[in-house]
């Protein structure tokens, strides 16, 4: 069976949320752990995540992903940005690990002029001080559209962030499927070209998750715009292959698609689960 939920928010509580995914037919999700614009988190409630955990083992879902603000440069020029990613994501992934949440998934985030592998190095090394062996959490390197100067967005890139990296069990990959349209893979007519380069430059074995979207623009046109399922360049077929792809059926998929109404996540994840084969 495919594995899918969407994005929901911890507003009412993380047993909430959970029980929310349920009603819409999801056996996974993604939330942020905080605030999508960074700062200030609530207190963990221990007992609701503990709530949660128990109710997600009862439900048999698929492992559920934490995502950390948007808004964070991990390897920005400026030290007090760089150190506020830094301080936000060490506390996240504390609470993952209260949680016993199994991803934390992040933008590696973008060098604004310092170079490529400026952005690669400071961002590997973040990953190092904070994956500091007190967490079995797996944080997740997002696959990204490669937009402006977002690092991430070619599959090198991700494996020389990945090969820094000393708690080697501690990283993996967070496919996002519009990120890498737009980053110039065509997943829509040649998906297994893009597997097989994942697989020899990264491993397939080091893909977590997958984030499912539709993309508003083309591929290698480096533009971030999700689209609902089936409504952008992608297209239905695009997803039917996808998700029905051996080397990714199996994998959790998080819709990330722009709907206001959580009853069209219901139905979109209908729409994809009725895609299986
Ligand atoms: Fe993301
Ligand atoms: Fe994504
Ligand atoms: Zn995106």
């Amino acid at each position: 069976m495919l594995h899918i939920g969407c994005h929901l928010s911890p507003s009412d509580g993380l047993l909430n949320m959970a029980k929310t995914a349920s009603g819409l037919g999801a056996d996974t999700f993604q939330f942020f752990s905080r605030n999508p614009r960074g700062s200030k988190a609530k207190a963990l409630d221990q007992a609701d995540a503990d709530a949660m955990r128990a109710y997600l083992a009862a439900h048999a879902f698929a492992p559920v992903l934490v995502h950390a603000p948007y808004t964070l440069n991990p390897c920005a020029e400026r030290p007090e940005t760089a150190q506020f990613a830094e301080l936000v994501m060490r506390d996240d992934l504390n609470r993952c690990t209260a949680m016993r949440a199994p991803f934390y998934n992040f933008h590696p985030g973008s060098h604004v002029g310092q170079g490529i592998a400026v952005g690669i190095e400071k961002t590997t090394a973040l990953l190092n001080r904070i994956l500091d062996g007190s967490t079995d959490t797996t944080v997740l390197i997002e696959t990204m559209a490669g937009q402006g100067s977002e690092i991430g967005g070619t599959f090198e890139q991700v494996r020389a962030i990945l090969d820094g990296v000393a708690m080697r069990d501690r990283v993996g990959v967070c496919l996002d499927t519009c990120h890498v349209f737009a980053a110039g893979y065509d997943i829509v007519n040649d998906l297994d070209g893009m597997l097989t380069a994942f697989d020899k430059t990264i491993g397939l074995d080091r893909l977590q998750f997958v984030h499912l979207n539709d993309s508003r623009f083309g591929c290698g046109e480096h533009k971030d715009r999700h689209a609902a399922i089936g409504e952008g360049l992608i297209g239905l077929d695009g997803v039917r292959r996808i998700v029905n792809h051996p080397a990714l059926c199996n994998l959790p998929f998080c819709l990330e698609t722009p709907h206001e109404a959580l009853s069209e996540y219901a139905d979109e994840i209908r729409l994809t689960r009725e895609m299986t084969e």
